[in-house]
């Protein structure tokens, strides 16, 4: 399985994402993913796999790829989830770990919205509530941000340099999100989430329906999101990208260019992307 690539400003994201068959996001840079799909290969190096919720198309693979890692020697995994999830997803560890007849190196580490994971110094993954059929919450990666103070400026290099040997701060730092991913979710989530998370630069959301042949009611019904109630709230949206996932499979990817050109708002065109 070859993932798609996405890119912007700094960020890039390689992951797949089909309704009821697979999704996964990897941030290759950091290190990160997040759901394991059937447990790809181009998973296996992350060392932060956060878990959305425990469908199987989301999280099936979490045991292919604690496995493959060890046969690998890789180390340090961490596995992010809610902690309702903490005991089942344990079970099933241990029970392959049995059946293999080799240790599995990974460390489970419960987290719920408001938790912040350190990344690395620059980057912290904040979850975010979401609303679905079964526990779940989504994630975003939180990205350093850094500016001269004003009372600094007009001062040259040799004077700030003096001043940061002072020990001086001669910066704000604040964090923006970057990147985030939703999961499997009802259009709830907006109204649930921390406001912060609909800033997201670049954000992937559940789209599972795209339209009429499934109407908004069925979409609430089997917790997802659809295209028209996205639409509906764009505005809401202070991001930069919109990264439509999770389409069914009963739509060819020539059909979702075309819906999406026919339906989106004008104002709105730039900002709605189709992630495969
Ligand atoms: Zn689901």
């Amino acid at each position: 399985m070859k993932p798609s690539v996405y890119k912007y400003d700094q960020l890039e994201v390689h992951g797949v994402s089909s309704a009821g068959t697979g999704t996964c996001l990897t941030v290759p840079r950091l290190k990160m993913a997040i759901d394991t799909a059937q447990g790809w290969p181009f998973v296996y190096p992350m060392n932060h796999l956060f878990l959305t919720h425990a469908h199987i198309d989301h999280a099936g693979g979490v045991a292919y790829i604690v496995s493959q890692r060890g046969l690998m020697g890789l180390r340090d995994l961490k596995i992010y989830m809610l902690p309702e999830l903490q005991k089942p997803i344990r079970k099933i560890l241990n029970t392959w770990q049995e059946l293999e007849g080799f240790d599995y190196s990974y460390e489970i580490v419960p987290v719920e919205s408001g938790d912040r994971v350190k990344i690395d110094e620059y980057h912290y993954v904040q979850p975010f509530q979401t609303v679905h059929r079964v526990p779940s919450q989504g994630y975003a990666l939180f990205q350093q941000k850094k500016k001269l103070k004003a009372e600094f400026h007009g001062k040259n290099s040799h004077q700030l340099a003096d001043l940061r040997r002072q020990g001086v701060a001669l910066e704000d730092v604040w964090y923006e999100p970057q990147f985030g991913y939703t999961g499997d979710t009802d259009i709830r989530f907006m109204d649930h989430c921390d406001p912060e998370i609909l800033k997201t630069q670049s954000l992937f959301v559940d789209c599972t329906y795209w339209d009429d042949k499934k109407s908004i009611e069925h979409a609430m019904e089997w917790g997802h999101i659809h295209l028209d109630q996205l639409i509906e709230r764009a505005g809401e949206f202070l991001g930069e990208r919109l990264v439509l996932t999770h389409a069914s499979r009963r739509y060819k990817k020539s059909d979702l260019e075309e819906i999406l050109s026919r339906s989106i708002p004008l104002q709105f065109r730039s900002h709605f992307i189709h992630f495969p």
